[in-house]
């Protein structure tokens, strides 16, 4: 009686929607989200930077992302990272080596200070917590504070991004394990660029970028 009663009281309310849920999401949320996932994650598993992108940046997947970060829900994060990690277990890119570390695209010290939390962060936990890979939360440091890259033209964004990064401390022995990055959204494939070209100066080996979202035409 009195445990029915307190899941009554601690039932949580839907992240997005604020109404009662039996999860982090609603049923209706949890479906709306869904409908912009990619039925193929791996149609861009190709060239330098492979991407596996789980949704196209759009809809309620956007909301989530914006409520994820700028209305501070740091549940989401770890929430639609696992979805990710189910998604990669069910369609693994065909290389699939097994043994992966997670490395994050984090954000300048000065916006995680005013945010609390990388959302990259949480996301690559779900992900990690799903899949088993380790995860590397500080294997990059971002040292130069970006604008956002919507809005840029190439060469602003190459320009913006520019030296961006140094290897972070989780990373200061070289490590033989190959590396997936993780963001949360991919846009123009610059940051991804950057990031890679840091860890690959320090013989790291990257594999590819598991994004959560991507604008349909990524270019
Ligand atoms: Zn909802």
């Amino acid at each position: 009686m009195l445990k029915s009663l307190l899941s009554l009281f601690l039932k949580p309310n839907c992240s997005l929607c604020d109404r009662s849920a039996d999860d982090i999401l609603c049923k209706d949320c949890q479906r709306q989200i869904k409908s912009c996932q990619f039925k193929n994650p791996r149609q861009f598993w190709q060239g330098e930077h492979p991407l596996f992108a789980w949704g196209e940046y759009g809809g309620q997947l956007k909301r989530a992302i914006a409520t994820l970060k700028y209305d501070k829900h740091p549940e989401l994060g770890t929430y639609l990272g696992q979805w990710i990690g189910e998604t990669w277990i069910k369609l693994p890119p065909s290389f699939s080596p097994k043994k992966i570390s997670v490395v994050p695209i984090p954000i300048h010290a000065e916006k995680l200070k005013q945010r609390g939390f990388n959302q990259a962060d949480l996301i690559a936990e779900g992900f990690s917590h799903m899949t088993g890979y380790p995860l590397i939360k500080n294997g990059l440091e971002r040292i130069k504070k970006t604008e956002a890259m919507f809005g840029l033209n190439p060469t602003e964004r190459e320009k913006n991004i520019k030296n961006a990064f140094k290897i972070g401390q989780g990373l200061q022995k070289p490590s033989s394990l190959p590396v997936l990055l993780l963001d949360d959204i991919y846009t123009s494939g610059q940051t991804v660029k950057e990031a890679a070209k840091t860890l690959r100066s320090h013989g790291v080996q990257v594999l590819g970028v598991v994004a959560l979202s991507t604008p349909k035409l990524v270019n």
